[in-house]
């Protein structure tokens, strides 16, 4: 008889943007007026960048052609694509990662979710909290935590570290000493960047402790302030105990296209064996590679042209997610965010949960945002607001919400 496995039964379903999308459905029938503003949107809304359409339509013309049709890509990925990041996101920061350190795929979820097959299951791990979900989910379907406590809203034998207004939502080390640390900066919820100082501690300490760490840099191309890291091989040491992944969808708005990699140094090493072949044998098994024409897609956006018009739809989303910021911060809101990422934080006011707040503004402001209880126990009386709405539409909000201060 097949057996199923339990480990998902653990899971107690994702309810957040389900629960969003009943009660705007049910808010729009009662209110069929209502001209509603969707605020909390992680998905890119601007259309793809015309030097990267450019650069698709080639390659589909050479896939219809004989002489210059491709079939499988190479198991890492084409090495002009990783060539490109390897000199423009890592060399150009001063960091020593070679073409045959970064495996090419179809997205940082992927990446981010499988990568803990490498791992055995009995590595305990720590997150942030909140966090996004995926880096949880996919421990708990492979068995490496305890049950859910629907009381403390966390799964057993999970570490979390807070991220709260008093450590900037970037996390201290964590009490117990877990075997795999996730990271995520610049942050998907908060918005928050971790300052490099505080990156070379994990660092340092995953290094003292034979910990590795997963680091989520998906939003790193938002970073606009001086000082903060972009990658965490910016970081003494990080080659010995880091894997990086790293994301085209909210660089580039490949959301739809999908494109991603994972950076895994071949001197990266635990339990006394090497990680790299680890991850190339599990890439080449049960992966066959992101699409050629993608791949040359992605290749476009490291051109002088393509570095351009990606900035500007960058500095657009930035553009909204300043105007958010400064407008509820004007309003009287606590706010963070919104400076190096598309995402802002929003307190509630007056100890409002997250699902009343949401209630809330979607009632008197006809603007919708993600509860942040929805990414974990520590952001109950947050909220999300995104900067990937329209211009238009991001001010028509932001003025909605000053005029009805809740
Ligand atoms: N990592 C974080 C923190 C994200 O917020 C997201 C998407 O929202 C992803 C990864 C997924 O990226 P991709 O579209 O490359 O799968």
């Amino acid at each position: 008889m097949a057996k199923i496995n339990r480990n998902y039964l653990k899971l107690p379903g994702s309810y957040l943007f389900s629960r969003i999308g009943q009660k705007v459905a049910q808010y729009q029938k009662d209110h069929p007026e209502a001209e509603i503003i969707r605020l909390g949107i992680g998905d890119v809304t601007r259309p793809i960048a015309p030097a990267v359409i450019d650069a698709l339509n080639k390659a589909v013309e050479e896939m219809g052609n004989e002489a210059t049709f491709k079939g499988y890509a190479p198991d890492l990925g084409y090495e002009f694509l990783r060539k490109a990041i390897a000199e423009n996101d890592f060399a150009s920061r001063g960091c020593d990662i070679s073409p045959d350190e970064i495996f090419v795929s179809d997205g940082a979820k992927c990446d981010c979710g499988n990568i803990q097959e490498i791992f055995g299951l009995d590595n305990v791990i720590a997150v942030c909290d909140p966090v996004y979900p995926v880096y949880v989910d996919s421990n708990v379907m492979a068995g490496r935590t305890g049950e859910f406590d629907p009381q403390a809203d966390r799964y057993k034998g999970v570490i979390y570290m807070p991220c709260k207004e008093e450590n900037g939502f970037a996390p201290e080390l964590p009490s117990e000493v877990p075997d795999l640390i996730y990271l995520c900066f610049p942050n998907n919820p908060t918005g928050a960047v971790i300052t490099k100082e505080k990156l070379q501690k994990f660092v340092d300490y995953a290094n003292e402790h034979g910990s590795i760490i997963l680091y989520d840099a998906a939003y790193e191309a938002y970073i606009s302030e001086p000082d903060i890291p972009h990658s965490i091989y910016e970081c003494d040491g990080a080659k010995k105990s880091a894997i990086e992944f790293r994301s085209f969808s909210k660089t580039a708005g490949f959301t739809g296209l999908r494109l991603g990699f994972t950076v895994v140094p071949k001197e990266l090493e635990a339990d006394g064996e090497k990680l790299w072949p680890l991850w190339a044998r599990r890439h080449g098994t049960k992966y066959n590679g992101a699409p050629y024409i993608i791949q040359r897609a992605g290749e476009a956006i490291y051109t002088e042209e393509g570095k351009a018009q990606v900035k500007e739809q960058i500095g657009y989303y930035m553009w909204n997610a300043k105007y958010i910021h400064d407008g509820l911060k004007e309003a009287g809101y606590q706010v963070s965010g919104g400076v190096n990422a598309p995402y802002i934080w929003l307190k509630t006011p007056n100890d409002m949960t997250s699902w009343e707040f949401f209630d809330t503004l979607l009632d008197r402001a006809n603007v919708v945002g993600t509860p942040g209880s929805g990414f974990g126990p520590g952001g109950e009386h947050f909220f999300r607001l995104t900067g990937f709405g329209s211009k238009e539409n991001t001010i028509k909000a932001v003025d909605r919400i000053k005029q009805c201060k809740i």
